[in-house]
């Protein structure tokens, strides 16, 4: 989506220099409120990883959202947003047993879990609580897919959660994560069966699952239209209908990326157009943000970003585009040039969009003694 009008008002009357992401709260509010819309049965996780800045959690925590965490500090941020602890699921499968007891000490009583041995690090620390088991998808259709860090094979869960009932847990449902980006609506069909059949092999055992958790994996429209929430909500609606019957259980989602990713422009400024070749027939573009400032998801080019500039009534032609650090693996698009108007100069701003996630959180401290991302939200 592009910069809101906020926003450009913003960059106008602001004029703040060096590279900054610049996030819109009347956008995110709109997005959570049409997953709410959407998905009147699920209960809404916001992902904090995707952006924590405190505003918009305090947001979020006033429109009613719940929040997963993956850290003590992400806990504590959701707290101090206003969550209260039965509103946050610690939904990392790796964790200290310290953590673990910390968040336990904090009121969290939701756990997600991929093995026994983590399991038994919950039981210790955070006894009588509720756990969930990740399962692994193969994450196909997505733009960032996740690799097989997290998750169990769903026939694993089975043993995993056994396990929790007899460590005197709550085995609680089932969690899985399509990918990042995903695209693909009948992403969650397929995984919705797995869980049905954990369900099945649970309830054998005369254990019943109460939750299933879907997930992130909502996009954000970068250059490719991408469906709406409507037809995410439809896809999921149809899916728990086809595996669950009129036995649907309790559902919830965790999106990060669908809920901040549109609400965000980055304002950039190119320090240098240069080619390496007197008949080079591609320019190199330099910008004053590249992957150690922020744009760590343009890594393998998998995240693409729409990128505006004044000049975009003018002719364009390919370029690669790359950041300012001195590090060689701090380029943008390479594989496949970006095209860019032939006037584009030193000093031109130019508005990279839909950047409000994964940005933020991905800047290096000080790579080259840069800055992090500047950020400002409005
Ligand atoms: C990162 C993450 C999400 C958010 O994923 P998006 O694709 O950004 O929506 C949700 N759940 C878990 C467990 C995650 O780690």
């Amino acid at each position: 989506m592009a910069a809101t009008a906020r926003i450009l008002d913003f960059l106008r009357d602001r004029r703040p220099d060096g590279p900054c992401l610049v996030v819109d709260l009347e956008v995110i509010a709109d997005n959570y409120r049409l997953f709410a819309r959407s998905m009147p049965d699920t209960r809404i996780f916001y992902a904090v990883k995707a952006n924590p800045a405190p505003e918009i959690l305090s947001l979020l925590a006033g429109l009613g959202s719940c929040f997963d965490t993956a850290s003590v500090p992400e806990i504590e941020m959701a707290l101090n947003a206003g969550a209260t602890p039965d509103r946050i699921s610690f939904g990392n499968t790796i964790k200290k047993e310290r953590d673990i007891a910390r968040a336990h000490a904090l009121g969290v009583s939701l756990f997600a879990v991929d093995s026994e041995e983590e399991v038994e690090k919950v039981a210790r620390a955070a006894p009588g609580a509720k756990v969930f088991c990740r399962i692994l998808t193969d994450g196909a259709g997505a733009e960032w897919p996740l690799s097989r860090k997290f998750g169990c094979e769903p026939a694993m869960a089975v043993g995993v959660l056994l396990r929790a009932h007899e460590l005197g847990l709550n085995p609680y449902g089932i969690s899985f994560h399509v990918g990042s980006q995903q695209t693909r609506l009948e992403a969650w069909d397929s995984a919705l069966g797995e869980a049905k059949a954990i369900f099945d092999a649970m309830q054998k055992h005369g254990i019943v699952l109460q939750m299933v958790n879907l997930g992130g994996g909502f996009p954000t429209r970068y250059l490719r239209q991408v469906p709406g929430t409507g037809s995410y909500a439809n896809a999921i609606h149809d899916a728990l209908t086809k595996h669950f019957g009129n036995a649907i259980p309790e559902t919830i989602i965790e999106p990060g990326r669908g809920m901040v990713g549109n609400a965000g422009v980055i304002k950039s400024e190119v320090v240098l157009v240069s080619k390496k070749h007197a008949n080079d027939n591609i320019r190199w573009v330099y910008l004053d943000i590249g992957k150690f400032g922020g744009l760590a998801e343009t890594m393998d080019e998998a995240i693409r970003y729409p990128i505006v500039t004044a000049r975009d009534g003018d002719a364009k032609a390919p370029c690669i585009i790359a950041g300012p650090t001195c590090d060689s693996a701090d380029v943008l698009y390479e594989k496949t040039p970006y095209d860019l108007p032939v006037t584009l100069s030193v000093g031109d701003e130019v508005l990279i969009e839909a950047a409000g996630a994964y940005t933020t959180t991905y800047a290096s401290v000080a790579f080259n003694g840069f800055s992090p991302l500047q950020a400002y939200v409005i």
